[in-house]
C-alpha cells in the first residue's frame, strides 16, 4: 500500500485547518503519513493524514477510542478540532488531516524491552479494554489484514511472500493452530489493536503513556491481550514468563473467560505470524514495518520448537489468575528410564531443552539459557553453515571409507596441517571414546607392550578399556579401582599440590613419575594437556614436559588427548598440548570436531600408521563417511573463517579478569585458571584450608540456571564451576556470565 503523500505543505496544513504552528518533521507510519509539528513554544503535535481511500468510519473508531481513554491512568493523544470544530478536514485532493496531541516519553522499545515492565503493560492493555468496552458502535473496519479473526486467512494468503521453507513451514503450523479457534464464541468490543513496543511509552518499568491509536476497531476483546503479550515477548530470555505478568497485570482490569484463555496463546501466535508475513509482503522502502521482523522470527522460531501445548497450558492459567502447573517432574524421569536410569541429568530440575542457537539453548517454554558449558556445540549451537553442510551431502552420498572420497581426503589433510609436522596421517571415526581406543590399540600394536599409564583423575572414555585408564571413574562411585598393568601419576594439579606449582614444579613432578613408573614398560601415556573432568586444571610449566619425558624415556608413546580442549578453544593454540613444550606421537580428537555430529579423529605419525598396517584390516563403517567429513570441513571453515581461536583468547581472558576481581570480592574463589574458553573456578570453604565446598558450587550452578545461564561442575571434590562455552562466546556474555556468578556468591554470603 503505498502512503498519501500530502500535496500542501505539513506546516500550512497545520495553520490553515487547525490553527496551530508548527515546523513539521517526519515520523514512521503505516498507512498514513504522520507528521511531527513542533511549535516554537514547546507545543508539539501529530498530523496524521489519511488517504482519500480511508474509510471515513475507520477515523471516526480512531477518534472515538481516543476520546475513551481520555480519564485512564496513562497519557494519551487528545484529539485537536479543525478550525470549525470538526474532528477532521478534508484536503483538496480528498486526503483526511487530523492533528492529536504529542505525548512525550520514551517507548518500551527505546528503553530496551525491560522485563520489568511486563506487568504494567498488562494493566494498561486491561485499562484500555475497560475503556473502550463503553464505546456503543456495530462499525467494523473493512480492512481485515491485523484483524486477529481472519489471521488463518491472512497468513495462509501471504505465506508465499516467505523465502525460506523452514520459516513457511513455521506459520503454516500456526495457521494449522489458529484455524480452530471458534472465533465467534469470543466476546466481541472496540480495542485499540496495536499495543506495540512503540506504541507504549515508560518510565521506571511503567507504562505511563499510550499512543496511536490509528489501529483501533472492533474485533475480539482478547486480541488486545494477545497483542500486548505477542510485543512484550519479543527481546526476552523467558518470553512466557513475561507473557504470564502481562495477564497478569491484565486482570487487574479485565478478567478473560475460559474459552479466551484457552485460545490466548494460538492468538498470540497469529499475531506474531501475521506481522512477519505482512512485512514479508511489503517493499522494504519502509523500515517501520520491517523493524521488528528479525525479533519476531526469533520468537517464532522459538515458541514453534517449543512444547507450544504446555506454554498454551500454562498462558491459560495466567489468564485466568490460577497458578502456574508444577511440571511433573517425577513423570519427566519415569519416562527417561527407557534410556537406562545410570545416564545422568543435571539440575535439581532437570531441563527439557528444544532448540538451540549460538551460545543459547532454549527450553520447552522457549526460555533462552547462555550456554557457557557445551564445548560440544563448538561454533555455535545449530550452525547454519554445518547443518547446510550435512544436508547437502546427505541428500547426495553417504557410503565409507571404502571409496575415496574428496571430503574425507580434505579433512584428514586439513587436520594434519593443523599439527606439528611429524603428525601428518589422519584417522577419522565416531567419537573421542573410539578415538582414544583406536589411539591404544596403536600404541599397543607399535610398542608391543600392554601397560598404561595416565594421571589421576583424568576421564578418557566410556569403553571398557578407557574406564580402566579413567581413574574419575575407576575411583569413584561404583568404580573398581585401578586394574593390574595401569599406572596412575599424580594429578598435575598446581593449586592443591605446592610441589607442583612454581619453579621446582617439572623436577618434583618428574621425580615422582620415575618412582611411580620404576620398572614399568608401558605401551602409552594418555594425557590430557588440560584435565577436563580432572577440574579444569592447568599444569605448572614443566610438568606436563616431565610426564612426557619420563613415558617417552621408558621406550612407551604419549598419546595427547585433545577431545575437549582441542581445536582453538585454549585461545593461544588450536592444540592445547602446543601451550607446552611436548612432543605428543598421537592426538585424539573428538567433542568439538563435528559440532554435535559424531565425528573425531586420530592424527598419528606415519611410522606409527605403517607399524600398525600388520595384515589385520582396520575397517571403520561410519568413521569418515562423507557426510561426517563434510561437517568436519565446515566446522574447520567457520574456526577459521569467523576467527573462533582469536575470539575465545579475547573473550577467554576477559572472563579470567572477571572471575579474579570476583575472588577480591568473594573468599569462596579459592583458584581461577584456564586458557581461553576453558576455564575453572575452585570454590573453597576457606582459602587457608582449601576445603572444597561442593554445596556452594551447587547452588551457584542453580543460582546461574534460575538466571538463565548454564554452568556446571567438574573435578575430584565437584567444587570447580567449569566455563568451556560454544567459541561464539562474546564480552556481553562475559560481562552476563560475572554478574551472575557474583550475585549467586553474594547470596551464599552475607555482606560483611
Ligand atoms: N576424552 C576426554 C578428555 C573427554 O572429556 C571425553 C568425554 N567427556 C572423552 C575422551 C570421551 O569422548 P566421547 O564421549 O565422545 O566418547
Amino acid at each position: 500500500m503505498t502512503r498519501a503523500h500530502p500535496a500542501i505543505e505539513p506546516a500550512h496544513i497545520g495553520r490553515e485547518y487547525f490553527g496551530v504552528d508548527g515546523a513539521p518533521s517526519e515520523l514512521p507510519g503505516y498507512v498514513d503519513v504522520n507528521i511531527r509539528l513542533d511549535s516554537t513554544d514547546g507545543r508539539s503535535w501529530v498530523l496524521k493524514i489519511s488517504p482519500r481511500t480511508q474509510d471515513r468510519a475507520t477515523i471516526r473508531l480512531t477518534e472515538h477510542a481516543i476520546a475513551a481513554v481520555k480519564s485512564s491512568s496513562f497519557l494519551s493523544p487528545r484529539a485537536v478540532p479543525t478550525s470549525n470544530g470538526e474532528p477532521y478536514a478534508t484536503l483538496p485532493d480528498g486526503s483526511v488531516a487530523r492533528l492529536h496531541t504529542w505525548v512525550n516519553g520514551m517507548s518500551y522499545a527505546d528503553q530496551g524491552h525491560p522485563p520489568g515492565a511486563a506487568c504494567s503493560i498488562g494493566r494498561t492493555a486491561g485499562e484500555i479494554v475497560q475503556c473502550l468496552s463503553a464505546i456503543d458502535t456495530d462499525v467494523h473496519r473493512p480492512d481485515r489484514l491485523w484483524d486477529l479473526r481472519f489471521c488463518a486467512d491472512t497468513v495462509a494468503g501471504l505465506s508465499h511472500h516467505l523465502k525460506r521453507a523452514d520459516r513457511r513451514s513455521m506459520v503454516d503450523a500456526i495457521v494449522d493452530r489458529v484455524a480452530s479457534i471458534p472465533f465467534d464464541d469470543l466476546p466481541v468490543q472496540v480495542i485499540h489493536g496495536d499495543l506495540n513496543t512503540s506504541n507504549l511509552l515508560l518510565q521506571d518499568d511503567a507504562v505511563i503513556g499510550v499512543i496511536d491509536f490509528g489501529d483501533a476497531r472492533r474485533t475480539i476483546r482478547i486480541s488486545e491481550l494477545a497483542i500486548a503479550c505477542a510485543y512484550a515477548m519479543l527481546h526476552q530470555d523467558d518470553p512466557v514468563a513475561v507473557a504470564s505478568q502481562v495477564c497478569s497485570g491484565f486482570r487487574e482490569f479485565s478478567r478473560p473467560s475460559n474459552t479466551e484463555a484457552d485460545h490466548l496463546f494460538d492468538l498470540i501466535l497469529g499475531r506474531l505470524a501475521t506481522s512477519v508475513c505482512i512485512a514479508a509482503s511489503l517493499s522494504t522502502d519502509n523500515p517501520h514495518q520491517h523493524d521488528t521482523a528479525d525479533a519476531t522470527w526469533e520468537l517464532l522460531a522459538r515458541l514453534t520448537s517449543a512444547d507450544m501445548d504446555a506454554i498454551s497450558t500454562e498462558l491459560r492459567a495466567a489468564a485466568l489468575g490460577q497458578g502456574p502447573a508444577e511440571p511433573d517432574q517425577q513423570q519427566i524421569r519415569k519416562a527417561r528410564t527407557v534410556l537406562g536410569p545410570s545416564l545422568s541429568l543435571s539440575y535439581d530440575e532437570p531441563l527439557h531443552i528444544m532448540r538451540g542457537s549460538g551460545q543459547y539453548l532454549y527450553d520447552h517454554r522457549a526460555r533462552r539459557y547462555l550456554d557457557c558449558v557445551n564445548n560440544v556445540a563448538h561454533v555455535g549451537h545449530s550452525n547454519r553453515r554445518v547443518t547446510d553442510a550435512a544436508v547437502k551431502q546427505m541428500a547426495v552420498l553417504n557410503t565409507n571409507t571404502r571409496y575415496l572420497h574428496e571430503n574425507v581426503l580434505r579433512y584428514a589433510r586439513r587436520l594434519a596441517e593443523t599439527m606439528p609436522e611429524h603428525l601428518d596421517t589422519v584417522f577419522v571415526v565416531n567419537s573421542g571414546s573410539e578415538a582414544n581406543e583406536l589411539a591404544i590399540r596403536l600404541a599397543r600394536t607399535v610398542t608391543g607392550r600392554r601397560d598404561l599409564v595416565c594421571f589421576r583423575d583424568g576421564y578418557h572414555g566410556n569403553t571398557s578399556t578407557l574406564i580402566e585408564v579413567s581413574p574419575y571413574k575407576f575411583d569413584g562411585p561404583g568404580g573398581i579401582g585401578r586394574q593390574r598393568g595401569v599406572h596412575v601419576l599424580p594429578s598435575p594439579d598446581a593449586y592443591r599440590t605446592p610441589r607442583f606449582a612454581g619453579p621446582g614444579a617439572g623436577a618434583n613432578y618428574g621425580a615422582d613419575a620415575e618412582r611411580i613408573l620404576e620398572d614399568t614398560s608401558p605401551a602409552a601415556l594418555i594425557a590430557e594437556a588440560l584435565q577436563g573432568c580432572g577440574g579444569q586444571l592447568v599444569p605448572a610449566a614443566g610438568v606436563l614436559e616431565a610426564a612426557y619425558g619420563v613415558a617417552h624415556e621408558l621406550g612407551g608413546l604419549v598419546i595427547a588427548d585433545e577431545v575437549q580442549t582441542g581445536m582453538g578453544r585454549v585461545g593461544r593454540a588450536f592444540w592445547a598440548f602446543q601451550l607446552f613444550d611436548v612432543t605428543p606421537d598421537i592426538v585424539t580428537i573428538g567433542k568439538p570436531a563435528g559440532n554435535g555430529h559424531p565425528l573425531a579423529a586420530v592424527v598419528t605419525t606415519s611410522a606409527i600408521a605403517r607399524a600398525f598396517d600388520n595384515q589385520m584390516e582396520y575397517f571403520n563403517t561410519f568413521g569418515g563417511n562423507p557426510v561426517s567429513a563434510a561437517v568436519g570441513n565446515a566446522v574447520l571453515d567457520v574456526i577459521f573463517d569467523d576467527e573462533l581461536q582469536h575470539n575465545a583468547d579475547v573473550v577467554g581472558a576477559a572472563i579470567m579478569d572477571r572471575l579474579w576481581s570476583l575472588a577480591e570480592r568473594h573468599p569462596q574463589i579459592g583458584d581461577v585458571r584456564g586458557a581461553g574458553l576453558f576455564i575453572g573456578a575452585e570454590l573453597v570453604t576457606d582459602r587457608e584450608s582449601k576445603a572444597p565446598a561442593p554445596d556452594v558450587a551447587s547452588a551457584v550452578v542453580e543460582y546461574a540456571k534460575a538466571h538463565g545461564v548454564l554452568l556446571s561442575i567438574d573435578g575430584p571434590h565437584h567444587n570447580v564451576i567449569k566455563i568451556k562455552p560454544p567459541l561464539v562466546f562474546t564480552i556481553e556474555d562475559a560481562d552476563r556470565l560475572g554478574s551472575v556468578i557474583d550475585h549467586a556468591l553474594g547470596d551464599q554470603v552475607p555482606d560483611r
